[in-house]
């Protein structure tokens, strides 16, 4: 069994979403990579001590800064050539863009936003939730076509770099085509806190905040703890809070380890968004709240009372350490 990791990167840094897919089960299969974009080389050696048996670099400055449409060029032209079983993409905005052009492009099986993959005896399977995450899919792949495979971040742990292994380079020549699409400019996000689908921890606020200001005790819990700032639609659409930081159907899918909804009432749109959290606490007045059906830990209160306290709580046990 031969598997194909797409590497993402941005800045130099191979994304973590990139490391976790070498975290899954997936027995002894040898694991390639495929890094594509300017001057990629100095990514090769961390792909080795993730467990990259073989790091193949498509080294090209048209895929500096590349769109997915010739990222897809690119790996469409190198995956016949390598001939994997499976390629595996993180669930991310470059890999729900890659995945279905590449499936197309290669007559190849898809399953998206998985959340296990595993394989056995050379038989691979897949979960996805569907239906909003009310039900979960067993994908299983029926002939020996090639499968294009993207997973949820944070569904495996990336395993720790080991620096006694290194991979086999290869450096992979590809002809792109005009490209009918092109990257113009990037735009920072103002954001100092981590992003919702990376954060190791999302602390949540809904409508029930009230204001854009009152935002501020949910975004010093967060401080305090060091993690993400998520908020419900409805504070998003009461103006509270971006749209980036929604979480749900119409918004992010996150996965952290930790999840804290504070004066989020659980509507199944919302759950859509975070259901697969590993840990869940909920803070809620409404000992009813939905939320508190899929919560870990509930604490009925006033999200005026307990977030602060909260707060207090963990700057004092951060003195402490
Ligand atoms: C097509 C579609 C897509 C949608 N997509 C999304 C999505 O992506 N994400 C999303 O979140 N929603 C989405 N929604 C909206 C969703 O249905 C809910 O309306 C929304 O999630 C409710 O947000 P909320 O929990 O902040 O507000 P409410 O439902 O108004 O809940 C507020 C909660 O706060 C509690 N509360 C009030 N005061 C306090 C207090 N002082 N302390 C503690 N608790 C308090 C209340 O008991 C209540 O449970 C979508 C809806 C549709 C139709």
């Amino acid at each position: 069994m031969k598997i194909l990791i797409i590497a993402e990167h941005n800045n130099g840094q191979l994304s973590e979403a990139t490391r976790e897919l070498f975290g899954l089960p997936l027995g002894q299969a040898e694991r390639h990579a495929v890094v594509a974009g300017e001057g990629v080389e100095p990514l090769a050696a961390p792909l080795g001590q993730l467990g990259a048996a073989k790091v193949h670099l498509i080294d090209s400055p048209t895929l500096a800064g590349s769109t997915g449409e010739s990222l897809a060029q690119a790996l469409g032209q190198f995956i016949p050539q390598l001939a994997p079983d499976i390629v595996l993409a993180a669930h991310t905005p470059q890999g729900k863009d890659l995945a279905p052009r590449l499936a197309i492009a290669l007559d190849a099986a898809l399953a998206t936003d998985c959340v296990q993959v595993s394989c056995a005896d050379d038989h691979v399977t897949a979960r996805r939730p569907v239906y909003a995450g009310k039900a979960t899919a067993e994908v299983e792949f029926t002939d020996d076509s090639l499968k294009v495979i993207t997973v949820r971040p944070r569904t495996a742990k990336p395993p720790g770099p080991d620096a006694t292994r290194t991979a086999e380079v290869a450096t992979i020549a590809v002809e792109l085509p005009e490209q009918k699409t092109a990257l113009k400019e990037i735009i920072a996000s103002d954001n100092a806190r981590p992003d919702v689908t990376e954060a190791a921890i999302v602390v949540t606020g809904g409508r029930s905040l009230g204001s854009s200001e009152n935002f501020s005790i949910i975004e010093a819990f967060a401080d305090s703890i060091g993690a993400a700032v998520g908020s419900s639609r409805a504070a998003v659409d009461a103006g509270y809070r971006p749209y980036r930081d929604q979480v749900g159907q119409t918004g992010k899918v996150v996965s952290p380890q930790v999840y804290i909804a504070c004066g989020v009432s659980g509507a199944i749109q919302h759950l859509a968004g975070m259901r697969t959290s590993k840990h869940i606490v909920a803070i809620n007045t409404d000992p009813d709240a939905p939320i508190f059906q899929l919560a870990d830990y509930g604490i009925v209160g006033d999200l005026f009372d307990v977030v602060p306290a909260l707060t207090d709580a963990a700057k004092n046990q951060n003195g402490n350490d």
